[in-house]
């Protein structure tokens, strides 16, 4: 088998680089979590993640802890502060983008020794203002942790017009109007603190 483009993850290959099903590079085992979702191929016969079951509006998925880091974003990473970045090395790499997400990824970012304190950089929970139906596909708001994608994309999620942001491209590229809609971490938060201090000046 050739191998094809795979950008920092032994095995996992870049979807928009093929056509036709593909194999998940993870088993469902790693990170435990084969008890709460399953993976479903789309129209497009990319990976996707649903729900195993039901969930009430806030509950905790499970916790991020089979990650390496990485010095930079790449099409597949999450950051985890500032200027810190990880590829998840489980079924979450799966998650995709969505303006309407069902998720929120909440990461926590390293220790001034920049290490993950408990091995666990980040958590999945439910969104907070709705259930996440079984067999429900889990999405999340990229911008909510990316401050500059490095690969943007046309969006595809399929909500309404007004809440479609069109290009996801990080949220440094968002209004304020938009941001403030959304779950965000941290250093997302800061980040655009710091761009709109920079615009009055
Ligand atoms: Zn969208």
């Amino acid at each position: 088998m050739s191998e094809l483009q795979s950008n920092g993850h032994p095995g996992l290959i870049d979807p928009t680089t093929i056509s036709g099903p593909i194999p998940p590079a993870f088993s469902l085992t790693a990170n435990n979590l084969d008890k709460v979702i399953k993976y479903k191929h789309n129209a497009e016969g990319q990976n996707s993640v649903v729900a195993r079951e039901k969930l009430p509006r806030g509950s905790h998925i499970c916790y991020i802890n089979t990650y390496t880091p990485t010095p930079q974003s790449t099409w597949s990473s999450i950051q985890t502060s500032k200027t810190t970045h990880i590829e998840v090395l489980s079924g979450i790499v799966y998650i995709n983008h969505s303006c309407s997400p069902s998720i929120d990824i909440e990461v926590y970012p390293p220790n001034s020794e920049g290490v993950y304190v408990n091995g666990t950089c980040g958590e999945l929970r439910v969104v907070a203002d709705r259930d996440l139906e079984a067999g429900e596909e889990l999405t999340f708001f990229y911008p909510s942790t990316e401050y500059i994608s490095p690969r943007p994309f046309t969006c595809l999620c399929g909500a309404e017009s007004g809440v479609c942001i069109g290009k996801q491209e990080g949220a440094h590229f968002l209004a304020n109007s938009i941001l403030e809609k959304y779950f965000l971490n941290t250093h997302i938060k800061e980040l655009i603190a710091e761009r709109d201090n920079k615009a009055k000046v």
